[in-house]
């Protein structure tokens, strides 16, 4: 077989966990399988390298974020590399240049255009193990960019694509996909299997242990996904078709995601295209919008309230400056206390009450519901940060997901 091994942050977080990790590819390789080893950061080098940086500015050149942030995934591929080598293995390390990840020039969050694998196959067919640096790329000019958050995950899934490897396996610090985040709720059962559909949305709204885009193209692309933990050989989860998976749960868990911010406004101006001038804007300025609410508001004027993540605020508030400026929009404001609370589960396609059980939950621990958005496999809410927790831990209760 052809295995893509992913390993995040805490899996070679120190030395001796790289070593770990050396360990667990050689026992692949030695099984009489192709490994290609994608690897993250050391566990808190990639929100150092992000201190750095706001230590000299508030603003810094998206281009150079990248050049920085890129690095930190080099230190551990080549680390690996030479622990493999060390070990009486072949193996190679690759920056996202050579492994063949063209991305378009969106710097922090690039999309990956095409990868050309071909330097890593003729690595692969010399019986090397290929070490990639994950969570990064090349821009059809050269630069080096990133991938977004989480971004290592992405790489594997688009490596795995690209080789058409047999299985794709994520090893983090959990044993698999969860009811919800453990951290936050101890009582949280892991799931054997769990559809592309749902683990696309509980990654979306906040589940942090998939990179949403990497789920999104291993929905795309067909590739069989596991995730694992790395400390130990127990079981993970595989992410896989719906109809691969015979049990259907109502809700299949819950994603909870603090990274948001309410952006309000205030007397927009009540008038055709508007909203199309407005949302417009922010996606020419890549900015993520979500939970578009409009009400018509007094004197011919309306109120538009969403959601943007915590990270576009800032290019966000510079876009409705222009547009209150510009006398279109009264007042902008900006609310970083809140937070996402959603359910997700293919079962709710065909069942009535999902919605009503959550909302009643939260009517009983008396916490106000901000803004609320459905669709077809889920049910978000947005409230004040303070009952985040609160929030996630009665919800998994309602929906009995501990039992
Ligand atoms: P890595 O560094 O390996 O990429 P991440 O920190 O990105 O790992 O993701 C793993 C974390 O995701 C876990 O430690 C856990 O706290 C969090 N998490 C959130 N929701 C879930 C869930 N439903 N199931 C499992 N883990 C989850
Ligand atoms: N190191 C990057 C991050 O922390 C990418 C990753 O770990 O997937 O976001
Ligand atoms: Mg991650």
């Amino acid at each position: 077989m052809l295995i893509v091994q992913k390993f995040g942050g805490t899996s070679v977080g120190d030395l001796d966990r790289i070593q770990n990790v050396a360990n667990r590819v050689a026992k692949t390789k030695k099984a009489g399988n192709d490994v290609v080893v994608v690897v993250s950061a050391m566990s808190g080098e990639t929100n150092k390298l992000v201190s750095y940086a706001e230590h000299f500015s508030k603003n810094p050149a998206r281009a150079e974020m990248d050049m920085l942030l890129s690095s930190g995934e080099r230190v551990t591929a080549s680390l690996l590399a030479i622990a493999l080598s060390e070990m009486g293995y072949d193996a190679v390390s690759m920056t996202g240049r050579k492994a063949g990840i063209v991305t378009d020039n969106i710097h922090t969050k690039a999309r990956i255009e095409e990868i050309n694998p071909s330097v890593m196959q003729e690595a692969i067919q010399e019986g090397k193990i290929v070490v990639v640096a994950g969570f990064q790329g090349v821009s059809q000019d050269g630069n080096v960019t990133t991938l977004g958050r989480g971004g290592s995950d992405l790489s594997a899934v688009a490596i795995a694509g690209a080789l058409k490897a047999d299985l794709c396996e994520i090893y983090t610090d959990v044993s698999g996909i969860f009811t919800t985040d453990p951290r936050i709720e101890p009582k949280a059962k892991k799931l054997d299997k769990i559809s592309y559909d749902e683990m696309l949305e509980l990654a979306s709204l906040g589940a942090k242990v998939l990179q949403n885009r990497s789920v999104e193209l291993a929905k795309k692309l067909n590739v069989n996904l596991v995730t694992r933990t790395s400390f130990s050989e127990e079981e993970g989860t595989l992410i896989t078709k719906e109809e691969n998976i015979m049990e259907k749960p109502l809700v299949s868990g819950i994603a909870l995601d603090k990274n948001q911010a309410r952006v309000s406004l205030v007397g927009v101006k009540d008038r055709p295209g508007i909203a199309s001038d407005i949302f417009t804007k922010f996606s020419n300025n890549n900015v993520n919008i979500d939970m578009i609410i409009q009400n018509v508001g007094h004197d011919g004027k309306a109120n538009i309230d969403f959601t943007v993540p915590v990270g576009d605020l800032n290019d966000a508030k510079k876009v409705m400056d222009k547009f209150v400026n510009d006398a279109e929009v009264d007042e902008a404001s900006y609310d970083e206390n809140i937070c996402k609370v959603s359910i997700v589960g293919v079962g709710m396609k065909s069942h009535t009450g999902v919605a009503a059980k959550a909302f009643s939950t939260m009517a009983k621990e008396n916490i106000n519901i901000n803004m609320i958005s459905t669709s077809e496999i889920k049910v978000s809410m947005v409230i004040d940060e303070k009952y985040a927790e609160l929030a996630v831990r009665s919800l998994h209760a309602a929906y009995e997901l501990d039992k």
